[in-house]
This record gives C-alpha cells, structure tokens and sequence, in this order.
C-alpha cells in the first residue's frame, strides 16, 4: 500500500482514474514518476487553459518571487492586485463595454459561489434561488444546494435548502419550453414556489454533461429575470477564461448578467484564485461583512495579469475557435459514425461524446482505455456516461490530433468488443 492510501482520505476521486504519481508536466502533456507522458485533455478541470508551466506566465510569477514580491496580503493593497485590476479593466472589461465591480473571495469557484448567492439574497431582500437541473456550482453549502447532482448533495449531512431546481434547456425533455415554465412557475399565484433573489445558470453546463444553453434561451432567460426583478448569476469557474472561445462565455448571447463569477484558470496558472463581478449598484457590502484569509493570493494576480496579457498577444480565441471546428469535425467525421448510440456536443475547446444511449456502461472503460494509451480525460453528466474533451486551449494542433485519435482508437475498440446491436437500447 502507498502513502496515499494509507493516509490519504477515501474521499479522494482523480487519482483513482489516473493512479500514476505525477512528477512534471509541460504544456499540455503531464509525466508520470515511471517516465510516462501523457497528453492531457482534462486540463485541471478547467483551472489550466493557458497549459502546464506557461513559460510566460511563469516568467512574470518567478521574477515576482525573486523580487521578494508580497506573497500574501489579505485584502490589502497590494501592487500585484493593483496591476491585475488594471489590466483586467483594460483588457477584459472596457473592451466589451462591462462595468463591474470585482470582489476577491476565498480562493476555490465555491468561495465565489457563495459570496454571490450571499450578495444577491441581501440584495433582493429575498431567501431563494433558482438553479437548474444539471447544474454544478460547488460543494460548500450554500453552492452545493444548488448543484443538483444527488450523489454529492447526498454527502451534505444537513439539509440543503431555499433552491429549487428548473429544467435546463438541454439534458430535459426536448419539447420542453422551460422559459414558460419559469413563466408560469413566476406567475401562477398556486405555484408554490416563491419568486427568487437569483437565477444561476451555466452557459454551458460541464459537469453535467456539455449540455449548452441556446443562445435564445439565454436572451429569454436575462429578459424574464429584468421582467421579475431577478438577479441572474453566471457562473463561469468553468467555461468562462476563454473555454467556449470568447473571454466569458455569456457573451455568445450578447448578454450582461448581474453578477459573474469566475475561478479555475482567472490566475493562468492553476493556482488558487476567485472573483465576483457585479453591476456597481448590488455592491451593497459593508466593509468586512465577508472576508477570508486567502483573498488574495499574490501570486495568482501575478499569474492572472500575465495569462491575459498573453491570451490577448496570441489572439487566444481565434485559436480556440480553430481547434474547436477541428475537433467538431473529428468528432462528427470519426466518432459519431462508429455507433448509433453515440452523439457529441461540445464548442470551442470543450466537448462531450455521449454514450449514454448504449446499455453498456462504455464510457468508463473508454476513459480506462485513453488513460492505458497515454490520455488524460474526465467523464461528466448523469452517470457519467459523457467523455469530456477538454484539452489546454493551448494545444498544438498536433498534439490535438494526436489526443483525437486516442479518443478514436479508444472508443473503437470498445464499441467492437460487443455486437452494438446487443447493446443499443431497443
Ligand atoms: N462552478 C462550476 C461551473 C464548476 O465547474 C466548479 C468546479 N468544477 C465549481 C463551480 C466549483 O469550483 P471549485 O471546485 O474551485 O470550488
């Protein structure tokens, strides 16, 4: 037995599907202690876009160390969140004409999820909350009576309440006009339900299963919040910091939420970082009314200033909007064919291939398969049954293929080890 198992908690999930000991990564390729590369196509949830050990946003954080630089600072004023606001100001929000204010919190997505749940009930006077169904924003309680899988909720201990879950647009039943349904659940005095302080929406649902909301829908969704007078939260910890192609993800809508928040890769190099973003006139907190010890993280200022400044130089979502159409067609020309019971969704650099339809339980031994042949990949969705591509967005075109064709050989090999007719759901 190793020192994880004997010591580690069983709370411990990753490592059960890739059980190497990781040494070093590079880029977008991790190395194993027993000399192993692998391509990564998981990318630390999401907490990795820019790559392994960027040698730009590295050289900014390692002269910020040589420097004796503050290392932590509370909420401080520091010259490392000076300079992050600045160029966050200049480069991300004036661009897109976005006035919001940033408050600094705990550093994981939950803290932030928490922080704007907290803002928008004191805001709006009210206790409830609407999220969706496939929703993921966190395990802390307050962010995990929103996420509505059942396994996690199930771990609470403690009641997770003043949620309700709506039918998100994708993963519910097609027909389904979920925007009147909100309507109807807004309006009809027999609802039974209350009319909430905040809606909080994914653009892209990614834990639970690239489920991607319709531009439409999310024009109805901002205008019946204006029309209620409901804060709409976005959460963008995952697919937001250039995933879906542009900087947030919301604004494919053309959209302004009230209130954003944003972790995972905000610091550009997998360090701890969060933020809230919101309209000027919700910053209602009195000082010190929500605080933390970690609110700022020196290093992941240094980090995030430098992870846009280089996304930016690179013009870092036209390439991602390259690599994304490349993997679009390679699902759709080699994956989609190799089964009936196989469909894809997905933009930019984030994708799902759905096996779901299959009664065999594919998508594990797919995942086991990729990681024997040298890939790292997640599965995400009810069950599990979705194999998540989600690669560094930047991925060398061919490394990408490289990784697609992992994908292809892997789900091949699964697939012809049963008669598919056998398996497909009458
Ligand atoms: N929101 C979303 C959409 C996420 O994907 C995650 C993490 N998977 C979180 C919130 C929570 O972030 P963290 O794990 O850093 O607390």
């Amino acid at each position: 037995m190793n020192v994880f198992e004997t010591m580690e908690s069983n709370v411990r999930s990753y490592c059960r599907s890739f059980p190497d000991v990781f040494v070093k990564a590079k880029g977008s390729r991790i190395y194993a202690d027993s000399g192993r590369a692998f391509l990564d196509f998981f990318a630390g949830a999401g907490a990795l876009n820019y790559g392994h050990n960027n040698d730009f946003i590295k050289k900014k954080i390692v002269a910020y160390l040589e420097s004796d630089g503050m290392s932590h600072g509370l909420d401080m004023h520091t010259s490392a969140k000076e300079v992050f606001l600045n160029r966050f100001s200049e480069l991300i929000l004036k661009p897109r004409n976005l006035s919001y204010k940033v408050q600094f919190c705990g550093p994981t997505g939950t803290n932030a999820v928490e922080a704007a749940l907290k803002l928008a009930r004191r805001v709006k006077g009210r206790t409830g909350i609407f999220s969706f169904m496939g929703a993921f924003h966190g395990m802390s309680l307050g962010s995990l009576a929103a996420t509505s899988n059942l396994y996690h909720r199930g771990a609470a201990g403690t009641d997770l309440d003043r949620v309700h879950f709506m039918p998100f647009p994708q993963g519910f039943m097609k027909s389904f006009d979920t925007i009147q349904y909100l309507e109807e659940v807004l309006t009809d005095g027999h609802s039974g339900i209350e009319k909430p302080a905040a809606i909080i929406f994914e653009t892209l649902q990614a834990e639970g299963g690239i489920n991607e909301a319709p531009i439409e829908w999310m024009k109805q969704l901002r205008d019946l919040c204006n029309r209620h007078d409901i804060l709409l939260i976005c959460d963008e910890v995952q697919v937001g910091c250039g995933r879906t192609g542009p900087f947030f993800s919301f604004e494919r809508a053309d959209i302004v939420p009230d209130i954003v928040v944003l972790s995972k890769s905000i610091s550009g190099y997998g360090l701890p970082m969060s933020i809230v973003l919101m309209k000027p006139e919700l910053d209602i907190w009195n000082p010190g009314e929500h605080t933390g010890t970690f609110r700022g993280n020196q290093l992941a200022f240094v980090g995030a200033t430098a992870a846009l400044e280089y996304g930016d130089s690179i013009n870092l979502e036209a390439d991602v909007y390259r690599k994304g159409e490349f993997v679009r067609q390679f699902l759709t020309k080699e994956i989609v064919p190799i089964s009936q019971s196989i469909s894809i969704r997905g933009m930019g650099l984030i994708w799902g291939i759905d096996v779901s339809a299959s009664k065999h339980d594919f998508s594990k031994e797919i995942a086991a398969r990729c990681y024997e042949l040298g890939l790292i990949l997640e599965r995400v969705g009810r069950d599990d049954k979705v194999i998540k591509l989600m690669p560094p967005l930047t991925i060398s075109l061919e490394e990408l293929e490289e990784g697609c064709a992992i994908v292809k050989q892997a789900v091949q090999e699964c697939f012809e080890k049963y008669e598919a007719s056998e398996y497909l759901l009458a």
